[in-house]
């Protein structure tokens, strides 16, 4: 993007210049400094990269370029003092604290544009610094609430497996039906601890953008058949998904991995939240622009607070009643329809049901 420069000089015909010369590089807004002055303090409000100005223009704005600066900090807003060599005596100390560089008149071409890209420069550094830092905070605070939540999901299906574990080493009268039933009750668990690894690592990951697209040829139609069967496998009882798909099956450009992520995820939540003898509809529309998925349950449904907040991390409604899980499975889906370029939407009503809509261009 193109760097912003605001100019505030009183003197018309070397602000005329600058701003000939400077708008073949940059953005510029000029600043008015007749009358009140007022168009140019306003002008302070708005965004720009770099302020360039004079001796009077100083004097009448410090107080409002210093609380500018202040308020950009951390980020670095520099400023830019064009004077000749008598102001410099005049300007009090005050004055200096808002500047961070100055050119004396006449103005040397070359020089002003060094100066210019040195102080554009700095101010890109520490905008590309305060990003890092604000994401790197961001990660942080996701990994100290994991941990929170990890110390607490973890430990329900671990007691399960150390508590069953022990049972069938201690117990010696046990029957052949009692040690299956052990054992799946075990493996449950420790499927249970994998789903939920593998949520807080693709969330962490998608989180630090690491995630990178990988693009295939699928064929979409059959691509959701074996998703469903995939699903109705690791299901305890039977469901019936209802699978309608619109459109030409051509083959589609997705991540598989991340388009398994989606639609996993709204299906499973669809079946978990709703009564086992209802169904959960899957429709698929291929457009020559977008595909559209949609997944509806008659379940629980979402209430208009709960909508509001579903997507952030760890983040359960309160009528999950005792339906695991942890909260962390839409954030992967908006982390993955976000990396698309896509959107995802949905409406729902409580002991209605929900429908969730995800549309992914076709780029
Ligand atoms: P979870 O692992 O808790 O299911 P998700 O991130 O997938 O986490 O969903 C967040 C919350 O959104 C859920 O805890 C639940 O309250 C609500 N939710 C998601 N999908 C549905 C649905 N189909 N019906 C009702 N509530 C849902």
């Amino acid at each position: 993007m193109m760097a912003q420069i605001l100019i505030l000089l009183k003197q018309s015909e070397n602000r005329r210049l600058l701003v000939e010369y400077l708008k073949q590089y940059y953005e510029i807004s000029v600043g008015n400094l007749t009358a009140q002055s007022k168009p140019a303090s306003l002008l302070l409000n708005e965004p720009f990269d770099l302020c360039i100005l004079d001796g009077v223009a100083l004097t009448y704005l410090w107080e409002k370029i210093q609380a500018r600066k202040q308020q950009e900090q951390p980020v670095f807003l520099p400023v830019l003092l064009i004077t000749s060599h008598p102001d410099v005596k005049l300007i009090t100390r005050n004055l200096w604290e808002s500047i961070d560089e100055l050119i004396t008149k006449p103005i040397e071409k070359t020089e002003l544009r060094v100066r210019v890209e040195m102080l554009l420069r700095s101010r890109r550094f520490s905008l590309q610094l305060d990003a890092s830092l604000i994401r790197e905070r961001k990660l942080n605070d996701l990994k100290s609430r994991f941990i929170a939540i990890a110390s607490h999901e973890f430990r329900n299906p671990l007691n399960t497996i150390l508590g069953f574990t022990r049972l069938l080493e201690t117990k010696r009268n046990l029957s052949p039906t009692q040690q299956a039933d052990f054992l799946q009750r075990i493996q449950k668990a420790a499927r249970r601890m994998n789903v939920l690894l593998d949520d807080v690592l693709i969330t962490i990951k998608s989180e630090a953008n690491s995630l990178t697209l990988n693009p295939v040829a699928i064929a979409l139609k059959l691509f959701c058949h074996n998703l469903i069967e995939e699903i109705k496998l690791s299901l305890d009882e039977p469901r019936t998904i209802d699978f309608v798909h619109e459109g030409e099956d051509n083959e589609v450009y997705f991540d598989q991995t991340l388009l398994q992520q989606i639609l996993t995820n709204l299906l499973s939540n669809a079946l978990k939240y709703s009564s086992s003898d209802s169904i959960v509809y899957f429709k698929v529309k291929i457009r020559p622009e977008a595909v559209v998925f949609q997944v509806q349950d008659q379940g629980i449904g979402i209430s208009p607070q709960d909508q509001q907040k579903l997507f952030d991390a760890f983040y359960r409604a309160t009528n999950v009643g005792n339906v695991p899980g942890t909260g962390l499975g839409l954030v992967i889906v908006k982390q993955a329809v976000d990396q698309y370029g896509g959107t995802i939407s949905l409406t729902s009503e409580i002991n209605v049901g929900t429908t969730f809509t995800v549309t992914l261009p076709l780029a």
